[in-house]
């Protein structure tokens, strides 16, 4: 999507500070880092949020869901982390191209607020 931030980041359009890429997924650094370690995964087919979905997406996602693993690995989180996405407007999702944020290097409170 042309005026998309989320697909210009995956598209190199615009820079980031990149952690991992491939064809189906990317996963940069926060702009606004809420923990130590923040970075926010992204499949590089716009979809607007976790609402949007579909069975043609279902390899793209369980990719992602695999590769999670990999890129806390490769950020040092051993101790364990915090993956959300943020959904629609109670959700207070901001950017509407689907992103799981990847928190670490803290101990997480819960509730969330
Ligand atoms: P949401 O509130 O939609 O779940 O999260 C959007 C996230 O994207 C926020 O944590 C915000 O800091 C981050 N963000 C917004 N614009 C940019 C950007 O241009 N580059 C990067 N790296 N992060 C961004
Ligand atoms: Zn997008």
């Amino acid at each position: 999507m042309s005026d998309c931030i989320f697909c210009k980041i995956a598209n190199r359009e615009i820079p980031s500070d990149l952690v991992y890429e491939d064809d189906v997924i990317a996963a940069f650094h926060d702009l606004e880092p809420q923990a130590p370690v923040h970075v926010l995964i992204v499949p590089k087919k716009h979809i607007e949020s976790l609402d949007d979905v579909d069975f043609e997406d279902m390899e793209a996602m369980g990719w992602l869901m695999k590769k999670v693993k990999d890129i806390a690995k490769d950020l040092g989180l051993e101790n364990g982390y915090r993956l959300v996405c943020n959904t629609g407007e109670d959700g207070m999702q901001t950017v509407k191209h689907l992103h799981f944020h990847l928190l670490g290097r803290r101990k997480m409170t819960w509730p969330p607020g």
